[in-house]
């Protein structure tokens, strides 16, 4: 069962108290792909500029990524700089160039229309919805992610996207923002009105929430003594989460719960080292491994 992403691919320049990246390969269909290609194949859909480096296309293949809907067009790759403040929950967009995506218009490969299983990684909503469309009938499950940069130059492209999917990834922030309710069961009844019957809050250090008509679940983090760099950690959860979904072939109420340790399995690797340096030499017994303890953190007896 393929899953089908559209998402940025991009450099980042990354700041956090434990160093300085100038430039690595990041974005969020990137990070995304890597972490669910560990649970199913993927399709992307996205666009690289002239100045993307062949070494970078490399990490694709071999994790049965096809990047046949990755698109070369003239100009520079999706370009973001980032900086965390110390205790890595803060962080401030320096610059966000959106390059070749500023242009990008996606024709998917005739293979991925029949994607059951669709994920709108973060970019603008309507190059989101532009790849949703092209789809063949009904997903049997489709997600999306934002973030502010969205939520506050498109808005209306935004709430246009949110009517066509089943569930909406983001933070806490961007849920408050969205929805302008502080309070996240409340965000979330707002939210269902605008589209998804599903909502999943991505909390950092504090773990993750699904709320959705049965009522709430909650994931922790996985506590860490030394995370280096949030940076795509909430598209690891969401490739953890859909990579799980589409492998098991099952939205069943079981099957989200399970999705959501395996998304904060995924994210938790992402943030021990730079960009996605740890990603790339995990192996799928150590995210079996991670799970069991989640288990294992969260097993209590009344
Ligand atoms: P995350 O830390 O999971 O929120 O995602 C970080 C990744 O998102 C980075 O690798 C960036 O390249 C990418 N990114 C940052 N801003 C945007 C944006 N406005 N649209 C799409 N991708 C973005």
């Amino acid at each position: 069962m393929s899953l089908l992403v559209v998402g940025s691919v991009a450099y980042d320049a990354l700041e956090s108290p434990y160093g300085k990246v100038a430039r690595t390969l990041g974005g969020a269909a990137t990070y995304f792909s890597v972490a669910a290609s560990f649970f199913t194949p993927v399709n992307l859909v996205a666009v690289v500029g002239d100045d993307f480096h062949p070494a970078d296309e490399k990490i694709f293949g071999p994790r049965s990524i096809d990047i046949e809907g990755l698109e070369r067009a003239t100009g520079k790759c999706f370009f973001w700089a980032g900086r965390y403040s110390a205790n890595l929950n803060e962080r401030v967009t320096i610059t966000t160039e959106l390059n070749v995506f500023a242009d990008f218009k996606p024709r998917l490969p005739e293979k991925y229309r029949n994607s059951r299983y669709v994920f709108l990684a973060n970019i603008a909503p309507d190059l989101q919805r532009d790849v949703l469309q092209q789809v063949k009938g009904t997903p049997k499950l489709a997600a999306m992610d934002t973030m502010n940069y969205w939520i506050e130059r498109t808005n209306p492209e935004l709430r246009e996207t949110l009517k066509h999917v089943d569930i909406l990834m983001i933070n806490d922030s961007e849920t408050r923002e969205l929805s302008n309710e502080h309070n996240l069961l409340r965000a979330a009844k707002l939210i269902f009105k605008m589209g998804p019957s599903t909502l999943v809050v991505k909390r950092g250090e504090y773990g993750a929430l699904l709320i959705d008509k049965h009522g709430v679940f909650c994931v922790p983090a996985f506590p860490l003594e030394e995370p280096h760099d949030p940076t795509g950690a909430g598209d690891s959860f969401a490739g953890g989460f859909m990579g799980y979904i589409a492998g098991a072939k099952s939205t069943s109420d079981a099957a989200l719960r399970r999705a959501m340790v395996y998304g904060s399995v995924l994210g938790s690797f992402t943030v021990e080292r730079f960009g996605l340096e740890r990603l790339l030499k995990l192996k799928k017994a150590e995210i079996h491994a991670r799970a069991r303890h989640f288990a294992k953190l969260t097993q209590f007896k009344l």
